[in-house]
Order: C-alpha cells, then structure tokens, then sequence
C-alpha cells in the first residue's frame, strides 16, 4: 500500500479521462476521478454525439424528397425542434448515466468537483477535499474560444447550439474549420437560413484542396451562403437579433452568430505552475511520446495537450498511458495516418496526406475520379463524390485517402485499415470491387490523373 490516497488521480471524465480511469483500475490501480461539469466530456455531453444525432436529423428533408423521386408519396413537412431537443438531451443523459456506471463498476471514486494542482502529488477538490496520488493524470480537454471582438458574447459557440430553446430563422457561422462546416449542413437541413463567412480563401484548411473544393460547392448547391476571403469586423444588438459588420464592408443582421473560431485547452487555474507542469504558448500541456510531462508524477492526454483533438485519439492516449504506467509495457502514441470523417452533406472521409503536402514531400501520382452517384442521378440530381488516391511513386504505397460521398466516414474506417498497413496501389488494384458500390472506384482507378 502507497502512502497516497490513489494510484492516480484522473482530473477529467471526458473521453480521454474515463477509458484511461478504466484501463488503470482494470490493471489493479486505485484511482479516483473528479468531473467539473457532466460526465462523457465534450464528446457526450456537446460534441462527437449531439451534433451526430442533429446531422441525422437535418437529412431527413432532403432524404423525403428524394423519396417523393423515388415514387413514395410522403412530404417532410417543418422540423419541430421542440420535439427533436428533448430527445437528444434524454439520449445524452442516457450516456452520461452509463459512463458514471462504468466507471463505478471499475471500482473508480468519483468526485463531482473541479479539481486544481496543488503539487506534484496532490489536488484540491471544489468540494473542499484534498487528495493525494503517486500519478496524476490532466485529461481536461478545452473549450470553444469567441475572437477578441466587442460585444463577441452576443455570439454563440459551438456548445450553445445543444442547448437552444428554439432554432433561428437565420444565423452567421463564422469560421471554416470542421465544425463551422458540419453545423452549417445540419441548420441548414433543419431549415435555417445559414450563412458562413471564412476569412481563408477555402474552407476546411488542412484538408485535401480538391475534396475542400467539392464540399464548398456542396454547400452553394445546399443554399448555404458561404463567404470565403470574409470575416466579422463588428457586431451589435439589433431588435431581437444582431447587427453584423463584415471587413468586406457588408452589413446584416442575423438572428444569432455562431463562432467556429478555435478551441483551447483547459488549464486557466489548473496549477499547472505549482506542480511543476510545463505548458506552451495556447496553454496546451507539453507532454512527450508517452504523454509524460514536465513533472515525473503526472501525465497528460486528450485535447489539453493539443495534438490532434479527436475522441479516439484521447482515448488511445488513455490506452497507452495506462499500459506505460500501471503495465510495465511502455507504449508511445502512434499519430500516424490517422482516419477522420468531417459530417459535411455530403461527408469528407480521410486519412494521410493531402495532394498537396503529398507533392511537397515526394514524386507522386493522383488517381481521382469524380462522378454522379447512382442514387441522386437515377431522380436527375447533380451531387456529385470523390474517390481519391495518392499514391507515392517511388515506394507505390498509398500515402492518402480521401472520400467525398454519402457515409464516407464509414468507408474510410475500412479504407484507413489498409493505408495503416502500408497498402500500395496495386495492393489496392488486386482487390475485387464490390459492385454496384460508389467506393468500388477506389479499386477500379487505373491510370493516375495527374503526376508530379
Ligand atoms: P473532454 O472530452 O473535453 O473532457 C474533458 C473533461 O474535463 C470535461 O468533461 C470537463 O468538464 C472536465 N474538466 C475540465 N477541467 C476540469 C477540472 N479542473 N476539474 C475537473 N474536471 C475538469 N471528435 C471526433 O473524434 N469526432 C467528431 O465527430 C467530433 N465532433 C466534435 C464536435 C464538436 C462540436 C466538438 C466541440 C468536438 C468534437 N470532437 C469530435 C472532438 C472531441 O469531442 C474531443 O477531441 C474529445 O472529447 C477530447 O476528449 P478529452 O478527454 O481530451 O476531453
């Protein structure tokens, strides 16, 4: 028996926090979590699962109608948030009480409080409890950040939105990342008239150029005013809604404002300093392949630390840090070619690199090929997928995948098998396709579009 209270202390019960809880007690550690909000972190709570449900929800109006194409005599009708809400917040409740269950069952201490750094081996609970660990484990992961505007908190983030009375009539997204462009799909597809300025000159940065290319056009064909090249300069109450001044000297006003602006990591008064804690310039704790930090007792995983924000990502890094410190199996992160889906309408699915940093790299070849699926063409419609492969011309391994279609994030888990494992494109060619399939393209592609 240790002198401390735990084994490890887990400040977080977010994705990363609970499945590194778990996997440590599972090991025979003894450990207690604290939980300053909901359980399920953002992911549950207001990320990953709500904004899944809401994008299933959006897709009905335009599912309906292509089924009125398809002979079926049916009319969506208005979406009624007010029926919609209730639901997902009693689906997320539903989570949130499974997750606590789980973590009982491991036989974890849950604290319902913030918890601070005190020093290397000790936190202060809200509650007025002090406890003490041999390890310590920051999983706090970050919160959505408005930009240095006044009067920026008549604009909402991205958690608001889960907590909305009733849906605007129209509202400004500002931004272009991921999840400025997933919520302007489901309010749109909910009925709201949404408009979306981008200071870039293409939304979606980071992402393969052709496939940012595609989903912006999507969105101009889903009636969605997209505004690249613009930003807000000012915002006021205006009525009952808000007065928006864009630096491209426009003026509107909108129901609401939503800024997709950027997150950052939760550590303001987490006593980073007083336990030893070495953080950079956004406040991310800096941690090494192991997600060790500065301080020998604690470790860091999830969103805090600023690698790449995703929930499984957090919860591989709860994997290993549970392996390295209570398995004696030391097991650095693998961040290497990592699937990720962005739930656009139509969905981005990714993984490796983008044409772009692909060329930077090394001598390529693209394969790409770009068509109207048989489903929307059968009623006449023009949407248009992308398949697309880059493959590197010296070893023929496919150094990227990337998917613009209908359930592409479920195509490029699959697809992100075989690039992990190093498939080259003849590995890809030999496969038989699955027919009568969108994804059968990406077996059948056989001469490169372009070289370089
Ligand atoms: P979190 O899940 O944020 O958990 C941290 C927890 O720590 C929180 O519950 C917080 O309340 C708690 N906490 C903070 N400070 C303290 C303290 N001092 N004391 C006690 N508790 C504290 N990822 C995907 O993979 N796919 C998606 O589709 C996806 N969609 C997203 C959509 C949105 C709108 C957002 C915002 C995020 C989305 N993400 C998605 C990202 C994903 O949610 C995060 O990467 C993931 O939740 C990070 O997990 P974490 O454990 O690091 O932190």
């Amino acid at each position: 028996m240790s002198d401390y209270d735990y084994d490890l202390f887990v400040i977080g019960g977010g994705s990363g926090g609970v499945r590194a809880a778990r996997q440590s007690a599972a090991a025979g550690a003894r450990v207690g979590l604290a939980e300053s909000s909901r359980m399920g972190g953002t992911c549950v709570i207001r990320g990953c699962v709500p904004k899944k449900i809401m994008v299933f929800a959006s897709t009905y109006r335009e599912s309906l109608a292509e089924a009125q194409q398809y002979g079926w005599s049916v009319d969506a009708g208005d979406f009624d948030w007010s029926v919609f809400a209730p639901k997902m917040r009693a689906e997320l409740d539903r989570l949130e009480a499974v997750y606590r269950k789980l973590l009982l069952n491991s036989d974890i201490t849950i604290h319902d409080a913030r918890a601070v750094l005190k020093d290397a081996n000790t936190v202060e609970l809200s509650t007025g409890k002090t406890v003490t660990a041999k390890t310590i484990l920051i999983a706090t992961g970050g919160h959505p950040v408005r930009p240095p505007l006044p009067n920026a908190e008549l604009g909402m983030v991205s958690d608001d939105i889960f907590l909305m009375e009733e849906l605007p009539k129209s509202i400004l997204i500002i931004g272009g990342g991921y999840i400025a462009c997933e919520f302007a799909f489901i309010l749109k597809g909910m009925g709201v008239e949404v408009t979306q300025y981008y200071r870039g000159e293409q939304i979606l940065r980071g992402f393969d150029g052709e496939a940012r290319g595609l989903i912006a056009e999507s969105m101009h064909e889903a009636g969605i005013e997209l505004h690249v090249g613009t930003d807000i300069a000012a915002m006021e109450k205006d009525g009952a809604g808000i007065r928006v001044s864009a630096t491209t000297g426009s003026e509107r006003t909108f129901d609401k404002v939503l800024f997709a602006t950027g997150r950052k990591p939760n550590t303001d008064g987490l006593g980073l300093e007083a336990a030893g804690v070495k953080a950079g310039v956004k406040g991310e704790v800096i941690v090494d392949e192991y997600s060790a930090t500065s301080a020998p007792s604690i470790y860091a995983i999830g969103d805090v630390t600023d690698r790449v924000q995703l929930t499984p990502v957090a919860i591989r890094e709860g994997m290993a840090f549970a392996q390295t410190v209570f398995r004696d199996n030391p097991t650095p992160v693998d961040h290497e070619l990592i699937p990720s889906a962005v739930f656009t309408q139509p969905e981005l699915g990714t993984v490796g690199l983008s044409e772009e940093d692909a060329r930077a790299q090394e001598p390529i070849e693209v394969y790409a090929t770009s068509f109207r699926p048989m489903r929307t063409q059968f009623i006449g419609k023009t949407d248009k997928v992308l398949m697309k492969l880059i493959v590197s011309k010296a070893t023929r391994k496919v150094l990227g995948c990337h998917i613009v279609a209908p359930e592409a994030g479920e195509m490029i888990q699959l697809a992100g098998i075989a690039v992990k494992m190093g498939a080259t494109k003849e590995d890809f060619d030999r496969t038989v396709a699955v027919h009568p399939t969108m994804s059968e393209e990406i077996v059948t592609m056989r001469e490169p579009t372009r070289t370089g």
